[in-house]
């Protein structure tokens, strides 16, 4: 049997911000400038709109993996198109994509001027990182994505564990037997861990798994209370 283990969307997407502020880092001690004040450098905020177009290009195209690769691509190259060289090819077509251009054509209409676009990434900031992109848009990377998952709920849930339980305090096997319940159980009912069950919630619960009655003492019931958030 193999086993693969499946990477978290959020994760890899963070990983091409992280690899895109490295090459401004690394650019910069080499004496070249990319990340600069002047239209089309990699700033901030196009790293941060490159890194959720990455992450929609995987999500919306899951589990195709040459479909993830075909739309991360555009979202590179229709970002960095001019009016001069358009590279607009790789952009989905039809009458209602989310590239202008194409939208345009379908349209047969004239596409609107590329300076009027919002993220904007100069030739050199494309060369730069070009190689960046291929190492991220490999099919095995891809296709460790391709039910486009998150740790979201994971973490989420080790949240509300660990606020409701601190590990700097000593807490009895029942306190956190019943904060593993309510986390669990809140996240089984309602597919959200935004709040936890509430006292009497978990008193169900709990009773009704071990046969057994809650006692109250105030220590425990102070933590407890700490679940309704
Ligand atoms: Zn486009």
């Amino acid at each position: 049997m193999k086993i693969s283990k499946e990477e978290c969307l959020n994760h890899v997407a963070k990983r091409l911000g992280t690899g895109l502020r490295n090459k401004v880092k690394e650019c910069r001690s080499k004496g070249v400038i990319i990340g600069g004040r002047i239209d089309g450098s990699l700033k901030e905020s196009p790293i941060l709109k490159l890194t959720n177009f990455y992450r929609k290009a995987v999500k919306d195209n899951v589990p195709d993996v040459q479909k993830m690769k075909t739309a991360i691509f555009a979202s590179l190259f229709h970002t960095s198109s001019t009016e001069k060289a358009p590279k607009q090819n790789k952009c989905p077509t039809g009458v209602t994509p989310w590239c202008f251009y194409q939208r345009a054509l379908a349209n047969n209409e004239k596409p609107k001027s590329h300076s009027s676009m919002k993220t904007m990434l100069s030739e050199q900031v494309l060369e730069k990182i070009l190689s960046g992109y291929q190492r991220l848009a490999n099919n095995e990377l891809l296709g460790r994505c391709v039910s486009g998952k998150t740790q979201n709920v994971n973490e989420s849930s080790h949240s509300v564990i660990w606020n409701n339980c601190p590990k700097e305090t000593f807490v009895s096997k029942k306190q956190l037997e019943l904060t593993v319940i309510s986390a669990i159980d809140k996240w089984m009912k309602t597919g959200t861990l935004k709040r936890g069950a509430s006292r009497s919630e978990i008193q169900t619960i709990y009773s009704a798994d071990t046969k057994m009655t809650v006692d109250q003492p105030g220590d425990d019931d102070e933590n407890v209370q700490r679940c309704r958030h």
